[in-house]
């Protein structure tokens, strides 16, 4: 006669709620518009090649920080 008293009596309910929370947005789709000529561009990558416009006008990402310089006709 063997009597063992297991504790069966538990309720564990994993509450899974997936919280997306995203701390940086993504580049894709991000643009930035020339104060210039007011066209838009894709939004240059930190660290990466900036983006000319037509106008003249160079946008380069640097360390998050956009930097807008006027090279008109640059190497011409
Ligand atoms: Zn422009």
């Amino acid at each position: 006669m063997s009597q063992h008293s297991s504790n069966a009596g538990r309720s564990g309910r994993p509450t899974l709620k997936p919280t997306t929370y995203s701390a940086q947005a993504p580049l894709a789709g991000k643009t930035l518009t020339c104060k210039r000529c007011g066209r838009t561009h894709p939004y240059p990558q930190a660290g990466g090649a900036p983006v000319r416009c037509e106008c003249g006008w160079w946008y380069e990402n640097v360390g998050g920080q956009l930097k807008d310089e006027f090279k008109p006709r640059l190497g011409i």
